[in-house]
């Protein structure tokens, strides 16, 4: 890759921070791009392609509008407005249309309308591209809401020669999240159904399987996790395709946004602190007790939980534990929302535990950074977890993690009775309460023994999570794929 042809990559996401956040995909395509640019020495040109959310129009951000432009469906054409905006050095681009934005959340939750939203926004992305006349050598499209674009350039755009030396890879943040529910939408806009015999049945109109057979390149985001979904347990119907296609599935582990993340410069908590000056992490503690009317006392360890509420996170094992625990000297605070029926639960424990446990409800950043920098320990039960970004931003904010030994959380947490002196956190195999009960004793067990604790803190707050590793990983599969393409 040299200056004149610098690889172009047109990276394709639903969400990206700071525009639009949900979840650990909005924290990735929000940090991935910047951290690839500042790797690749200019070599690379990698801009963000996004629907224009009313989230992201309510923030109201620094706009270049560049026209409107057609894109085709079996019908006819519906229209697209397209505009440019900055965000970290990234330029990225917004596509307005009715047909897949207009005022909807990011997600609707409703399989029909969210196929509809993404499948055309797949579609349109392409075209916008065109309408550009950005002709770009890599795709690089993330979960099930953009592996239609994949899908696109093998079937709709096979013989347009603007796509002809486009390569694609399609990153799994989470594999059973496939865009089942999109075959309407996917009829309306004339993808035809797969045909690759190695995909079973049911993935024969669904976006992920299909992206996944398209894509020149498969990455799943941990090594762990890559290895997980060739089993039976975590492939969703797909582990014998991935085991069979594994020659093309690699693992790569997320990074956290350093800048974002940081103790000792973030905006949003009262008192900044790092692993060589840590005493402001005990006032941010007292200042988040007192903030939520709980006891203000350093002794008391404060567990903390920032999470979806969905049964992926093990949010039902923390309810189960606590009556388990309650005589035991410790305080709580949830911070999250989702499934109605354990948003009710957390309800419920206010009640009962009104002294010891703090359940906020709702999506709070500002929050999320405090208890990050309050916590002693994070609790991450998670069932299964592609890679999990919270249980690395706890840790750099010197908030132990206590999580299920799975996926991503496997590959970046050093579990303590493993190995003491590099520890980071604890880890437990069993998907049950009564192992997480047994993981949090020991880690309480381990914060009354402070010099221990602090060595914890120590190797937490100094583990590297930037991206820069995991950029060079996707940097080399980029060039890789290049190389490819001339052969
Ligand atoms: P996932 O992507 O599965 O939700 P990750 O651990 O990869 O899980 O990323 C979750 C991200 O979302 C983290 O940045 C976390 O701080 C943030 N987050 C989750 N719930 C909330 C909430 N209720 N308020 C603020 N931030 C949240």
């Amino acid at each position: 890759m040299n200056q004149q042809s610098a690889v172009k990559v047109l990276f394709a996401s639903a969400e990206a921070a700071p525009l639009a956040k949900i979840g650990g995909l909005g924290d990735v395509a929000g940090a991935l791009p910047p951290a690839l640019r500042q790797n690749s020495a200019g070599k690379l040109d990698i801009r963000l392609f996004l629907p224009f959310h009313a989230e992201i129009k309510r923030k109201e951000p620094q706009l270049g509008y560049l026209g409107a432009f057609s894109v085709p469906y079996r019908a006819g054409t519906f229209s697209v407005e397209l505009y440019v905006t900055m965000v970290q050095g990234v330029r990225t681009y917004l596509l307005d249309s009715d047909v897949f934005n207009h005022h909807s959340p990011v997600y609707h939750g409703d399989p029909g309308l969210d196929g509809r939203k993404y499948a055309s926004f797949s579609v349109a992305l392409l075209e916008a591209s065109r309408f550009l006349d950005w002709r770009f050598d890599i795709l690089h499209a993330n979960d099930w809401h953009t592996a239609l674009a994949v899908y696109a350039l093998k079937t709709l755009y096979k013989n347009d020669p603007f796509f002809k030396e486009t390569r694609s890879i399609l990153t799994i943040h989470n594999l059973p999240y496939n865009g089942y529910g999109s075959e309407s939408a996917m009829t309306e806009l004339g993808f035809p159904a797969g045909t690759d015999p190695d995909l079973p049945e049911w993935a024969l109109l669904t976006p992920l399987p299909l992206g996944i057979s398209a894509a020149d390149r498969i990455v799943s985001v941990s090594p762990n996790y890559t290895r997980e979904i060739q089993t039976r347990d975590f492939g969703c119907g797909l582990h014998e395709y991935l085991q069979k296609n594994n020659q093309k599935l690699s693992g790569i582990l997320n990074g956290i946004d350093t800048k974002v993340w940081d103790p000792a410069r973030d905006p949003l908590i009262p008192y900044p602190f790092d692993s060589t000056a840590i005493s402001g992490k005990a006032l941010n503690k007292a200042a988040l007790q007192r903030e939520l009317n709980l006891e203000e006392n350093p002794e008391i360890p404060l567990l903390t939980v920032v999470s979806r509420f969905d049964y992926q996170k093990g949010i039902g094992l923390i309810f189960d534990a606590i009556p388990e625990n309650v005589r035991k000297s410790w305080q709580m605070v949830l911070l999250g929302t989702g499934a109605p029926d354990l948003e009710a639960r957390a309800a419920d424990l206010i009640r009962e535990y009104p002294h010891k446990i703090v359940s906020l409800l709702k999506y709070d950043e500002v929050m999320a950074h405090k208890l990050y920098a309050a916590g002693d320990i994070f609790i991450m039960p998670s069932l299964y977890e592609p890679c999990g970004l919270s249980q690395m931003i706890a840790m750099r904010y010197g908030n132990i993690p206590v999580a299920r030994a799975t996926g991503g959380l496997q590959d970046s947490i050093i579990n303590y009775h493993a190995d003491p002196d590099n520890a980071t956190g604890f880890l437990f195999t069993e998907k049950t309460y009564e192992g997480l009960v047994s993981a949090l004793n020991s880690a309480i067990l381990v914060y009354r023994d402070k010099p221990t604790w602090a060595k914890l803190m120590q190797n937490a707050m100094r583990a590297d999570f930037s991206w820069n590793a995991s950029a060079q990983n996707y940097l080399e599969l980029y060039r890789d794929l290049i190389n490819q393409r001339g052969n």
